[in-house]
């Protein structure tokens, strides 16, 4: 096990600054009102730098930014745009560790996620954009001897991008790499809670990047991101978020006509059929290794397996071995290599975790593992650890329900095939869903039952960029990844043009 050292302490490989202004037209811009928050680790609840608070005047100026650089930027070839994108691609896994320390520190996770999965797959995701650009082709239609139909793909101009703190350098890269590809410009507002690591990438990148094609404010929802959303001068809004601020987005662009797409929350059903457990071999561990995937990012994933359905033959079996799995992950130091789960990603983040352990026991589920918030001394005292915790109850209770958005499964029986699907879809959400079976029909015929926008078969949390990502039902509209997310960004001119020197 290695321990990296706290950013800006001996040894540290990452120092953050101690502030961070907007960045706007390629360089950092100081807040119009002068005001900064701080930010705290929640490794510790320390803060350990502080951000520009923007407000709409700053917002106004990096669009003025955005306007300015979108035309030429909108004009570039697609070898260009790529190139700049494998440039950045480069450079983030050039500084691969050191991006996974800094956004850590910022959030929470633990750094063996970001250093084999949120950077790695930041950069994988730039470097397909990067490719799926070049391999996009126009079309034309013949509309008779002399009349074609051309259609060329657009940028939209200027989009307004609106992240959370969860995965902070791979959201903003999701949302990135598809608009620069496309040739818009961007201004985009960081999550207030995790600012710094986008600031650290930025910091890293920014000298590749053209004046005012990548524009970032800071800052909180009500006072930057509403400004942004509402504004009649982006042409679109992209967001990532909870599915109440998505749908005040939605209002917010209504009100211009402007397109959005939204990634919002999910309470996502993880199926076990029965014969998941009728051998005791490698696909058995794989099944239970699944169950535990709810503990992932400390459960900060909008696709967390929150409710697991395990088929009544070999329920208890299943159940007492799942228990047994997630009592062994290990939680602790999040710059610790061996630490499996860190620290939740805000104070705000920990009390709305803790509540809901509290209710849970209130509607009467029963706690099968943690259950407690965990109070580390020493270097970790005061941070927000919670416990991976293991409820057993009935799907209409609130856990059940709610997207808690913590280290926290609420576990059921069904009885059949048709009583899955019924438990799976009985819920708000269709962002994702796993399914787990040796039998592949049943495999087939689930994974098209479930009104979700992703299922995985005898797999979870996998988040390849060439498969499309995103959600049915209240859980978003629009997907991310996937060559499909270029549409989202550009639109489509038809040029109809007759070639006859004489008919109308
Ligand atoms: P949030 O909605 O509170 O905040 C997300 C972003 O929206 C932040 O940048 C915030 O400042 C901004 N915001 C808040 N209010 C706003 C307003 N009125 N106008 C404009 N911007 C506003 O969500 P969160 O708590 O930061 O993130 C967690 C949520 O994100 C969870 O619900 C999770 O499921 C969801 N999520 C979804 C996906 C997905 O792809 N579907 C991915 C990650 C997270």
């Amino acid at each position: 096990m290695t321990r990296y050292a706290a950013p800006g302490s001996d040894g540290a490989i990452v120092d953050y600054q101690s502030r961070y202004d907007h960045f706007i037209g390629g360089e950092y811009v100081k807040p119009a009102r002068g005001q900064y928050f701080e930010n705290p680790s929640p490794v510790n609840g320390q803060p350990f730098t502080e951000i520009a608070r923007g407000t709409a005047e700053d917002v106004e100026r990096a669009l003025d930014a955005a306007h300015a650089a979108a035309p030429a930027w909108g004009r570039t070839s697609p070898t260009e745009r790529a190139n700049l994108l494998n440039q950045i691609a480069d450079r983030t896994e050039e500084h691969l560790e050191k991006l996974a320390v800094a956004e850590s520190w910022e959030n929470g996770k633990a750094v063996r996620e970001t250093l084999a999965a949120d950077i790695p797959l930041a950069v994988d995701h730039l470097r397909y954009f990067a490719g799926a650009i070049r391999a996009q082709e126009g079309s034309l239609s013949e509309i008779d001897d002399n009349t074609i139909a051309y259609h060329f793909q657009e940028p939209l101009g200027v989009v307004a991008q609106i992240i959370p703190w969860n995965f902070p350098i791979l959201m903003a890269v999701w949302k990135l790499a598809p608009a620069l590809a496309a040739g818009n410009a961007v201004v985009l507002k960081p999550a207030e809670q995790t600012p710094a690591s986008v600031h650290y990438w930025l910091s890293l990148i920014s000298d590749l990047l053209p004046p005012g094609v990548v524009n970032i404010v800071n800052g909180f929802g009500a006072e930057a991101g509403k400004p942004l959303a509402s504004s009649p001068r982006v042409a679109k809004v992209a967001f990532t978020g909870e599915t109440t601020t998505g749908r005040l987005i939605m209002q917010y662009a209504s009100e211009n006509i402007k397109p959005v797409t939204l990634e919002l929350g999910g309470k996502s059903p993880n199926i076990f059929f029965d014969d998941v457990w009728s051998q005791d071999d490698a696909f058995r561990d794989k099944a239970l290794e699944g169950f535990t995937m709810f503990a992932l990012n400390q459960g900060e994933v909008c696709t967390c397996p929150s409710r697991a359905l395990i088929q009544r033959g070999h329920y208890s079996e299943f159940l007492e071995a799942a228990v047994a799995r997630t009592e062994r992950i290990k939680t602790g130091h999040p710059l610790d290599t061996d630490t499996m789960i860190g620290a939740q990603a805000s104070n705000d983040q920990l009390e709305k975790i803790l509540s809901y352990l509290d209710i849970g026991q209130r509607e009467g589920a029963k706690v099968l593992a943690g259950g407690q918030r965990i109070e580390y001394d020493g270097d970790m005292a005061g941070g927000y650890y919670v416990q991976p915790t293991i409820f057993e109850g009935d799907n209409r209770m609130r856990i059940f329900q709610e997207e808690i958005f913590g280290p926290v499964v609420s576990v059921t029986s069904f009885n059949d095939y048709d009583d899955a699907i019924k438990i799976a879809n009985d819920t708000l959400y269709g962002l994702g869903a796993g399914v787990w079976t040796r039998d592949i029909n049943t495999a087939y015929r689930a994974g098209r039952a479930i009104q979700a926008g992703r299922v995985w078969v005898n797999n979870f949390h996998a988040y390849p960029a060439h498969a499309a990502f995103g959600g049915y039902k209240q859980s978003g509209i629009g997907r991310e990844n996937h060559k499909m997310m270029l549409d989202h960004y550009q639109q489509t001119k038809n040029l109809l043009v007759s070639y006859s020197p004489d008919k109308l």
